[in-house]
């Protein structure tokens, strides 16, 4: 058994701040990534740029990472990253961000390498530039995973590129969340149950990795009721809400997403659908399959969580995500794909098998003829 994340990580308020000195040892020139509004808007690139200056570390803005980033995004930021001769990326936002800055963060080191190329398996493991990672949702716990999820459009393919890159650093404050709407909070948060569900769910789950998922799903069992709630989230839970959504990251960072992650990403790139409530639908019906292989940690799971059985399970998740429809031939053209995807099926504790996928969009989806 093996435990591994090698980021340097700290959980607490105004911890940018309080860890300048570290943020200033990575390195000497910054590209610091950001989507288009919300790092200003919560004060996490002020921040970051405050520690900056105070060391005189130069550094400059990319503020174009869209959600579910593109390889484009990903070029056109590498080319900035160039001209300015950074030496270290700092990703400053959501998943979005902080997946961008670690794809540019490889092909700084790799100028050969096109953004295109980016979901290409390499013959030997490539090198990539320090990365930073600073949260300000608490869902995706990228900060703590070697993962990066990149768009390709021109080949209509949403995956994690075959690279591994941990963050050296990892600066996770919950104060970042005082901006975000409530239904964003419990978006993400939906996103950090599954990558902990998924992880137990999972033949790479072992008793030394379980300490990850298993301490991760008591504590978001604690947010479970403020997330329910109709009410806005107290400022109370915000390091409670990010610190269970790193250790989302580290769980799934020894095991890997599984079955609700490889169906979600169709889901966002040909509906439209945000990356938490993507992942969310399925992770009932997974659950209920998996059942039939390891039902002991499907108990242990809804026991974590507070909850009688998987019905009050997937009642839960569609109080917090609701529903979502799609035509019956995306349906069976996500259902053909995903019956092919190995790297995830292969993950699964049990022998799942067409019919069981077939049941999970099932029951996961609402489907209309078209
Ligand atoms: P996101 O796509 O990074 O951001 C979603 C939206 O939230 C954006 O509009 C963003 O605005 C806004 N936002 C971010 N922080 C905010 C805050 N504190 N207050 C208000 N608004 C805020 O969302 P995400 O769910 O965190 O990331 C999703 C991406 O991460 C997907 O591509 C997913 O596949 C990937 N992912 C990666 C891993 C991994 O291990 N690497 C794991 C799971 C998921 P701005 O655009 O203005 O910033
Ligand atoms: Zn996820």
């Amino acid at each position: 058994m093996r435990s591994f994340v090698p980021t340097d990580i700290y959980v607490e308020k105004d911890c940018v701040k309080n860890h300048a000195n570290q943020m200033l040892a990575v390195g000497t020139r910054a590209l610091i990534m950001t989507g288009r509004h919300s790092a200003v808007a919560n004060g996490s690139l002020n921040d970051v740029e405050s520690v900056l200056n105070s060391g005189n570390i130069p550094f400059q803005v990319f503020d174009e990472v869209e959600e579910n980033p593109s390889t484009d995004t990903v070029r056109k930021a590498v080319q900035v990253a160039q001209g300015f001769k950074a030496d270290f990326v700092i990703g400053v936002g959501g998943g979005s961000a902080i997946d961008a800055a670690k794809a540019v963060s490889l092909l700084l080191l790799n100028p050969a390498v096109d953004a295109d190329d980016l979901h290409k398996a390499s013959s030997s493991p490539l090198d990539h530039a320090p990365v930073v990672a600073v949260p300000t949702t608490c869902g995706t716990g990228s900060e703590a995973t070697p993962v990066s999820i990149i768009t390709n459009h021109g080949i209509q393919l949403k995956k994690s590129i075959p690279h591994v890159i941990f963050p050296a650093l990892a600066l996770v404050d919950g104060k970042y969340l005082a901006s975000a709407k409530k239904q964003l909070i419990v978006n993400t948060a939906v996103d950090a149950l599954s990558h902990m569900v998924e992880s137990i769910l999972n033949i790479k789950s072992n008793a030394f990795n379980r300490m990850f998922p298993e301490y991760g799903l008591k504590l978001w069992g604690e947010c479970k009721s403020a997330l329910l709630s109709d009410a806005a989230i107290d400022s109370g839970l915000y390091e409670k809400l990010m610190l269970t959504s790193t250790i989302a990251g580290m769980s799934i960072a020894h095991t890997s997403t599984s079955v609700p992650h490889g169906m979600s990403y169709d889901l966002t790139l040909h509906a439209g659908v945000p990356h938490g409530p993507a992942v969310g639908y399925f992770l009932a019906a997974y659950t209920e399959i998996c059942a039939k292989f390891v039902p002991e940690d499907v108990q242990k799971i809804l026991s974590l969580l507070g909850l009688k059985n998987i019905e009050e399970f997937a009642a839960m998740l569609r109080k917090l995500i609701g529903t979502c429809t799609i035509p019956s031939a995306l349906r069976d053209q996500f259902a053909a794909a995903m019956k092919k995807n190995r790297s995830k099926l292969d993950l699964v504790p049990g022998a799942i098998t067409a019919a069981d996928i077939d049941f999970i969009y099932e029951k996961s989806l609402v489907v209309e003829s078209n």
